[in-house]
């Protein structure tokens, strides 16, 4: 009976249950350890694994509300007291595993996706839960394992020798938000192309609000890892290239989908410097990339929308906000289904409003919200730039319940017209992605 209290607890319940402050220095020492998982399956079975632990160094994420992850995420990680259950540290996370769930290939074949996550080194023997959330938010699948400070089998980390470069400086691993860039695709003659485009990204970012105004909040490190050939692989032109980490285009046979499934040889690159949240800078003016929440932003470094596009991207990885656009073409709709709310701050099903924007909802507005008459006319990313300062503000500000969000056409909705998380030509984010984004940031520096 003694093993039935921590076994009822550690059931992925709503975690803001088990709220409850805890010390770090109690339970943590100041360093790192990495923990990587593979998750397999298909697409309606998922096993996850165990396959390596690491130290790495100074522990760079949050010393307060440790126990409590800021979004419910597609998936959770936490570090827990044998004895008792409670929750020592817990984040959240989406998985490229389970985007490619969704895919029809998932139908017909089962395969298998590193992950690595970091938490804090424990000073006591701990048991560490991982699970992966379903499309309503349950937990289907889960694995839980001990921990001991002292097993000799915890690789420790190594000095990989590449380069760093401080880009921003946000103040104490504790007191700020810390970013790494990693190169993919510069061979060891591109070093100095990689750090100008580096700086270009931190630029970006810091073009954007609220980054702009929070960016003393940030700071930013920049890894040199070279690679063997120049840019990533693009399969579908049959060019397979030799670099760092294994990028390429074509992910799920999408042609502008880059990613890499290689995320050991991320996290091996990155694991001399101190960070939270990985860009993976990509050496290629072809338009891609992406941005998983909690995981990791990859980008192609020398497109013409790069900046934009950037800063969309980063807003999935950094603050867990969802699409906001929805096209006639994708009719999946099994993502967001209507008896849940999603997790991502900037969507909603109706299902639990409340816990969005209804308290920025202007009163009297009907829901679902119409739109401006020039929406029905025109497609506004076309004639975006043409468009006034006060067409651009309605669309951007004016805050509603608009149908069409998160690939769906039908019962989701977006708190505005347009958005940076919908169209890549709209600048702003509106102001639930700005609130959502200064929460996250707060989350982690407060
Ligand atoms: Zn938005």
């Amino acid at each position: 009976m003694k093993r039935l209290l921590p076994l009822l607890l550690s059931l992925c319940l709503p975690l803001f249950a088990l709220a409850q402050e805890v010390s770090f220095d109690r339970y943590f020492s100041d360093a790192t350890l990495r923990l990587d998982y593979v998750f397999c399956g298909d697409a309606s079975h998922q096993t996850i694994y165990l396959q390596d632990m690491v130290r790495t160094g100074d522990w760079a994420g949050r010393r307060k509300h440790l126990g409590e992850p800021l979004l419910t995420g597609n998936g959770q990680i936490r570090v827990l007291e044998p004895e008792t259950g409670r929750v020592l540290y817990a984040s959240s996370f989406s998985t490229l595993f389970q985007e490619w769930q969704a895919t029809p290939e998932a139908d017909r074949v089962q395969r298998a996706f590193e992950n690595c996550f970091q938490v804090p080194f424990p000073k006591i023997p701990v048991e560490v839960e991982i699970c992966l959330m379903d499309i309503h938010n349950k937990p289907c699948a889960t694995l839980r394992h001990p921990v001991r400070p002292d097993d000799i089998l915890i690789r420790q980390q190594q000095d990989n020798g590449y380069q760093t470069k401080e880009l921003a400086w946000g103040g104490s691993l504790e007191g700020a938000v810390d970013i790494v860039i990693l190169s993919e695709g510069y061979t060891a003659s591109q070093r100095r192309k990689f750090f100008t485009d580096a700086a270009r990204a931190r630029d970006a970012l810091f073009a954007h609000e609220p980054f702009a105004s929070r960016k003393d909040a940030f700071s930013i490190r920049a890894v040199f890892a070279p690679s063997q050939e120049s840019g990533p692989s693009q399969p579908r032109l049959r060019q397979w290239t030799n670099t760092a980490v294994g990028s390429h285009f074509d992910t799920f046979y999408s042609d502008r989908y880059l990613t890499t499934s290689s995320m050991q040889k991320v996290y091996d690159a990155i694991g001399n410097v101190p960070f939270e949240h990985v860009i993976v800078l990509v050496n290629t003016p072809v338009y891609g990339g992406g941005g998983i929440y909690n995981n990791v932003t990859i980008m192609g470094s020398d497109h013409a929308t790069f900046a934009p596009v950037l800063v969309h991207e980063f807003g999935h990885a950094f603050a867990g906000l969802a699409d906001e656009y929805a096209y006639d073409s994708e009719g999946n709709d099994s993502i967001y289904p209507a008896d849940t709310e999603p997790w991502e701050p900037n969507i909603t099903t109706l299902r639990d409003f409340a816990s969005k924007w209804q308290d920025l909802l202007p009163e009297g507005t009907p829901v679902p919200t119409p739109v401006d008459a020039i929406e029905l006319q025109k497609d506004v990313r076309r004639i975006w730039h043409t468009l006034t300062p006060e067409v651009k503000a309605s669309l951007n500000l004016k805050i509603g319940v608009y149908e069409g969000a998160g690939y769906q056409m039908e019962g989701v909705y977006r708190p505005v017209q347009e958005c940076r998380m919908r169209i890549n030509e709209c600048e702003e984010f509106c102001p639930v992605c700005t609130r959502a984004i200064n929460a996250t940031i707060d989350y982690y520096t407060k």
